[in-house]
């Protein structure tokens, strides 16, 4: 017989998804209404305020795509380039390889602008590359690389592709609501996002916002956006239109009203002392971490507080420290990804996870478990 299907609750201490908390899963269970009823699309209105708080932006074109952080990235990449288009890509990293992939399969050239692992994007290369190409449409890079842990200075990055009056397209899955980000200010052209990493929200949607160059350079295509469902022309007259909304497609109602919970959660603990929380407890966590002799990946200038790489210390066995940090003590913590496979772990500190007592579960744990 099948029956109903029962979690073990577990600390999630992973690159995502987060911890969500009681609140959001109890919006999540409130009674669906039609995606078009006006109670809905007064929620959908409040999201998109809620967004542009969290985006730092004032961007008219701000939504939830109802899919998760890599439907984001895609939905840029579609809407706003065209075959033949030149994209200067930036990667030092697992997600910096798949806005390459992603802009070659719309027929777009990617300049490659490669930096190691564990470093940030550098500047000079990129400035260098701009210059060599002047005639690129937009720069492509990621804010905070989940698989190495590592900040890329989006605000310098941004200011340099200004000068050259390029595109700016912007990685935030991780970086929002966990680390500074200020969209306007910085001149970020398009950015995505993700609902289950600094938000704590349920996986599977992606906030992403187009400021007013971006949906002009979307309005001036010359070729159809090769992707229906992502085209963002038909997506915005979903999300906006004075009491003529038009059916795209149907909202996911409920994670909706999740994410609105886990924006009202931000909203009310203010932005600023969100980034300040994620920075003072991975201060806790890296104190914690060096007392058991644990080393970080990336130099301290370039940390992201809400993903710590540490490398796994000589002679330990990587899969089974992970299983028994999950089977023993409920506690998940993230795999290396790609190149770093083997070599470190991933420990998240994101949204409602950043939280004194979850550092402390993870010290005591991993003392028991490495000792
Ligand atoms: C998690 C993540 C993604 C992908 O998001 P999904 O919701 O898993 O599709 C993209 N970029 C970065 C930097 C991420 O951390």
């Amino acid at each position: 017989m099948f029956e109903s299907f029962n979690p073990t609750p577990r600390v999630l201490m992973g690159p995502g998804p987060s911890n969500v908390s009681p609140r959001v899963l109890g919006a999540l269970a409130r009674p669906t209404v039609g995606h078009l009823d006006p109670q809905f699309i007064g929620l959908m209105d409040e999201i998109k305020q809620l967004l542009q708080y969290a985006f730092c932006t004032k961007n008219e074109f701000t939504i939830a795509l109802s899919a998760p952080g890599s439907a984001g990235m895609e939905a840029c990449i579609v809407n706003l380039l065209e075959p033949n288009d030149k994209v200067i890509v930036c990667i030092n990293g697992v997600f910096g390889n798949r806005l390459k992939e992603s802009v070659e399969r719309v027929g777009a050239q990617a300049i490659v602008v490669e930096d190691k692992w564990g470093t940030p994007v550098s500047v000079e290369k990129v400035a260098d590359t701009l210059a060599a190409h002047p005639d690129a449409k937009a720069l492509a890079f990621v804010h905070a690389e989940t698989s190495t842990g590592t900040r890329s200075d989006a605000k310098s990055l941004c200011q340099l592709a200004k000068q050259y009056d390029v595109l700016t397209i912007v990685d935030a899955v991780t970086s929002l609501g966990g680390s500074e980000l200020r969209v306007d200010e910085w001149g970020i052209d398009a950015i995505y996002s993700g609902s289950q990493k600094c938000l704590s929200c349920v996986p599977g949607i992606s906030p992403v916002s187009f400021s007013d160059k971006a949906v002009e350079t979307l309005k001036q295509r010359k070729t159809k956006v090769p992707s229906w469902f992502l085209d963002q022309s038909l997506v915005m007259d979903y999300w906006s239109g004075e009491g003529k909304r038009s059916y795209h497609h149907t909202a996911p109602v409920n994670s909706l009203y999740a994410l609105h919970e886990s924006l009202v959660i931000l909203k009310q603990e203010g932005l600023e002392q969100a980034w300040q929380r994620h920075t003072q407890l991975h201060k806790t966590l890296h104190e914690g971490l060096s007392h058991l002799g644990i080393n970080f990946l990336v130099d301290e200038a370039y940390r992201l507080p809400q993903l710590n790489s540490v490398i796994i210390p000589n002679h330990v066995n990587d899969a089974e420290v992970r299983a028994t940090l999950l089977n023993k003590y409920n506690l998940e913590i993230g795999a290396g990804l790609g190149q770093l496979a083997g070599k470190t772990w991933r420990i998240g500190l994101m949204g409602t996870t950043a939280q004194e007592q979850n550092i402390a579960l993870l010290l005591a744990a991993l003392k028991d478990v490495l000792r």
